[in-house]
């Protein structure tokens, strides 16, 4: 595939010089742009027939056009642009004149508003995980285009789109904030106009949003620009901020900019076709050679998922701006950055940066799949002398997941947690890592515990009382299972009651089993509980020893203290107190959180067999 663009290339360059049509702007993108950023400067990039040949000016007050650059592709000009923070909002015009040709094109500078924005996410909130194709289908209108390279959808077939929408979120918008839940995150959101596509030996549509094709437009299919300014608008209106799902690494190769590239560096492009070998260790090892980082970090994703060379300045600056604009004009509150270790980590830095300097409560934390905390922590702001610096906030963390998803169902939960939360030192605030039990790319958690409801509790329990920004796939409230088997469409099935038609309504409690709505309260009581008391929200954490398959740790702070503990084993345990003085002092009674009852005396802790237990600790 990578040959055929290197070959496309000189022959569109080649019939647009023959035909040498008069040149046109069919698109200036970012789309629009406002006065009164921090950051004075905006790259234009403009896109038409022989848009590249015209000589551009600006005429607006506060306004100068500082640079006009030409690339290898004739149809591409880079116009840099200076505000002033005295420029007023209005239309300015770009003036591209050839021979005796003028073209003018506006471009609109807007106020900025003061909706809520970049609000950021931290460990107060709860965030929830959900796929806007499978969650809910507002709108039956815009399941399918027959205008769009991917006409189809079918919830018949697991790999085929299924109408779901942001409209149809939205309606369930007081279902989530009923459930505890202070943060969305949309796996993406924006335009993948792609045709069914050969994955995993299935033509399936790019239902899942990774294969972006404009980065100005939010697929018509779940709601359009307007859709999603309006679930923004209708989330921050409930009290629930949005996390959007960020894709620097690559685009779909139908993406109008990968059609006719605007130079060849703004891929990386390899002699024949290179995956990333999918490793993790050649970027952070030390003696890793040069080849194996290549191969890692500029490799393609996948054939169809062409790899963006963010070292290419045009292209970063289009990146950047691009998630800048997406935050001022949809008014998003924090970011989660896929596939972010096969990004060039300068580049991510750079991007960071720019997000925070214009949003500094913003909150960024990006996809690092890796099994151990040393390769974890070189993706965000860490205490480690690694050559390079990362300036990431946060991260999603995947080590603990590991730890406590793996030890439940090996038996070891307790140890695995507990070792994993005692290498924290490596990071400047492990507070600001993103906790899960599984993903839209992982099994089910309930399925790989065995189906097991005590430690389905318990992991549970764990996720919404240790340290970090808990997120909780959309079903895991309402026990939905399966394994990536035989493909990962089992891990991403349809939202009951989601949907016209369906036959359960499990949005509802009078439309779930009796298990399933003990499910729902056990995730709200914990998530409401944690949203309310700061101990548990920003409180530090101070753990023990595992003894016996009992793990006692405690959140504590000026507001309060809590204590968690577990006891994994089948038996029941009178567990004494004595050994935990140091947080327990001053403390002789407690409140059972998680059942209400009231405790006269801390001293001696009856834990059930494989219970984890949540005391609220009274003088
Ligand atoms: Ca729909």
């Amino acid at each position: 595939m990578r040959k055929i663009y290197a070959l496309l290339l000189p022959l569109l360059f080649l019939s647009t010089l023959v035909l040498a049509q008069p040149a046109s702007i069919t698109r200036v993108n970012p789309t629009n742009w406002w006065v009164g950023m921090k950051n004075p400067n905006v790259q234009l990039l403009v896109y038409g027939p022989r848009a590249g040949t015209l000589t551009y000016s600006v005429q607006y007050p506060g306004v100068k056009l500082v640079k006009a650059s030409k690339v290898e592709n004739p149809n591409y000009a880079f116009l840099d642009l200076v505000i002033a923070p005295t420029a007023k909002p209005g239309k300015l015009q770009i003036v591209g004149k050839s021979g005796s040709q003028t073209l003018t094109r506006a471009f609109e500078l807007q106020a900025r508003d003061n909706t809520p924005k970049g609000q950021g996410v931290t460990d107060a909130d709860f965030i929830y995980l959900a796929m806007p194709d499978r969650f809910a289908n507002g709108d039956p209108s815009n399941d399918k285009f027959a205008d769009m390279r991917d006409p189809s959808a079918d919830r018949a077939s697991p790999f085929l789109r299924h109408g779901g929408d942001l409209a149809g979120a939205a309606q369930h918008l007081p279902y989530l904030k009923d459930l505890g839940v202070t943060a969305i995150w949309f796996t993406p959101v924006l335009e993948n106009n792609q045709p069914l596509t050969d994955e995993g030996g299935a033509q399936r549509s790019s239902y899942h949003g990774y294969g972006f094709t404009d980065h100005y437009a939010i697929d018509r299919r779940l709601g359009g620009n307007v859709g999603y300014q309006a679930f923004v608008r209708q989330a921050h209106a409930a009290g629930l901020k949005v996390v959007q799902d960020a894709v620097y690494n690559h685009v779909g190769n139908t993406h109008w900019f990968i059609q006719d590239l605007p130079m060849k560096s703004w891929l990386h492009q390899w002699p024949t076709y290179t995956n990333t070998s999918y490793r993790q260790q050649p970027i952070t090892d030390p003696h890793a050679s040069r080849i194996d980082r290549k191969v890692t970090l500029d490799g393609w994703f996948v054939p169809f998922l062409p790899d963006l060379n963010q070292s290419n300045p045009y292209l970063a600056n289009f990146l950047i701006q691009h998630a800048i604009w997406t935050v001022e004009n949809f008014g998003v509150d924090a970011w989660r950055v896929d596939t972010y270790m096969y990004n060039d980590q300068p580049f991510m830095n750079r991007c960071n940066k720019a997000l925070l300097t214009e949003y500094p409560r913003i909150h960024l934390f990006g996809e690092s799949s890796v099994n151990n905390v040393v390769d974890q922590s070189y993706y965000v702001k860490n205490n480690i002398s690694f050559p390079f610096k990362s300036n990431q906030p946060g991260g999603l963390d995947f080590v603990l997941e590991g730890a406590i998803v793996e030890g439940l169902k090996e038996g070891s939960g307790p140890q695995r947690m507990y070792e994993a939360l005692a290498q924290d030192a490596v990071y400047q605030d492990p507070a600001k890592l993103v906790t899960f039990l599984d993903n839209h790319d992982h099994d089910r958690y309930l399925s790989t515990i065995g189906e097991d409801f005590d430690k389905y509790k318990m992991g549970l329990t764990w996720l919404l009382t240790t340290r970090g920004i808990p997120c909780m796939y959309y079903g895991t409230e309402i026990l939905m299972k399966n394994f990536k088997n035989p493909s990962d469409a089992e891990v991403r099935r349809d939202f009951p009651g989601g949907f016209a038609g369906d036959t359960q309504d499990k949005f509802t409690a009078a439309g779930r089993t009796a298990r399933e709505n003990e499910a729902f309260q056990f995730v709200r009581t914990l998530a409401t509980y944690r949203r309310t008391h700061p101990a548990l929200s920003s409180g530090q954490l101070m753990q023990y020893l595992p003894q016996d398959g009992q793990y006692v740790y405690f959140r504590y702070g000026p507001a309060g203290t809590v204590l968690v503990a577990t006891n994994s084993t089948d038996k029941p345990v009178a567990l004494p107190t004595a050994r935990f003085a140091e947080r327990t002092k001053g403390f002789t009674k407690a409140r059972n959180v998680l059942t209400g009852e009231d405790l006269a005396s801390i001293a001696i802790l009856q834990l059930p067999a494989k219970t984890a237990v949540v005391l609220e600790l009274k003088p």
